[in-house]
């Protein structure tokens, strides 16, 4: 992308929408996503879960991850889930909607918690951005760095609760498609953000890991029959709305896109789909989601993660 451009994207700021509120109907939870089809869309767009919950895509157009974060309010704290794929700055929009929650609250300001699904490039590009703003804590993106700002003294066996004021978050470590990964469940909207562990598209996993991935799918699962769990709300959509078609690798528009949301149950079909693999990974496809392998993980002592290449579909 050129520089020129990365101009005239960034002076289209931001879309803000509310969602479509749940409701028992089979309504989609929220209103259609930037999905490249329009050659005005801006780079970012954001809908309103409830007042002190935003959800935000990068455009494809910036990157052709086009991940999903998340901004989580409490009464002493906000959590920014993931900072996007790069191609764009993202801090514009969050200062933005920071300063209008603290505006709606009669408040000056609110310290900032900047953590991630997982140490995967195309979730932490936009860090840099965060790196000197006031009242600020990025959190860093190996396995041990996330257990020691979370308190998780076992890792990956023990979730903790991380409280943001009178929203008490649970992280749930979910190594498998990452070492570093976790999953975010919050009781007050019953939403379990899930990353990459589980979204609408191509869930990769290293060949040699599907013994890793399969503990976390069984710790995932446990914990969602044992939770209220309203949505699944991953960091990528890639399938297609018809029944197990996705899109090519990289593709620039994603026309009639999955929904951003699965259903609980999504979690038990995984658990089912890993359980059905022996050491290896094996490609299995489900309606709503792929298990994709990808080449074996070689050990890292180092705990740093280098971007993910993936392995053409
Ligand atoms: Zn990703």
């Amino acid at each position: 992308m050129t520089s020129g451009r990365l101009v005239l994207l960034s002076s289209l700021a931001l879309a803000l929408s509310a969602a479509a509120p749940a409701a028992a109907s089979a309504a989609p939870l929220f209103k259609p996503w930037i999905n490249g089809e329009s050659p005005t869309e801006p780079i970012m767009q954001v809908q309103q879960y409830d007042p002190d919950t935003f959800v935000i895509r990068q455009s494809v157009k910036t990157n052709f991850e086009a991940p999903f974060l998340y901004l989580l309010f409490g009464k002493d704290k906000a959590l920014l889930l993931d900072t996007g794929a790069g191609g764009l700055q993202i801090r514009p929009t969050i200062d933005k909607l920071i300063a209008d929650w603290c505006a709606a609250h009669g408040r000056a300001s609110i310290p900032l918690v900047v953590a991630h699904s997982h140490g995967h490039g195309d979730h932490h590009a936009g860090d840099a951005e965060f790196a000197n703003r006031p009242d600020t804590q990025v959190v860093g993106l190996a396995p041990a760095e996330v257990a020691t700002f979370f308190g998780i003294a076992d890792w990956p066996r023990q979730i903790v609760t991380f409280d943001l004021g009178g929203r008490p978050l649970s992280i749930i470590p979910t190594p498998g498609h990452q070492p570093a990964h976790i999953v975010v469940y919050d009781p007050k909207t019953e939403l379990l953000l899930s990353g990459d562990t589980l979204y609408p598209g191509r869930l990769y996993v290293p060949a040699n890991w599907s013994g890793v991935f399969r503990e976390s799918m069984d710790r995932l699962a446990d914990f969602v029959r044992a939770h209220p769990v309203s949505h699944i709300l991953g960091a990528h959509i890639e399938m297609t709305t018809t029944p197990g078609k996705d899109y090519v690798q990289a593709a620039p528009v994603h026309a009639d896109e999955h929904a951003l949301e699965l259903p609980p149950e999504a979690a038990f079909k995984l658990q089912q789909t890993v359980d059905a693999m022996g050491d290896v990974t094996v490609k299995a496809v489900t309606d709503d989601f792929i298990v994709f392998p990808v080449p074996a993980r070689q050990p890292d002592p180092a705990g740093k993660e280098l971007p993910l290449v993936k392995a053409a579909p």
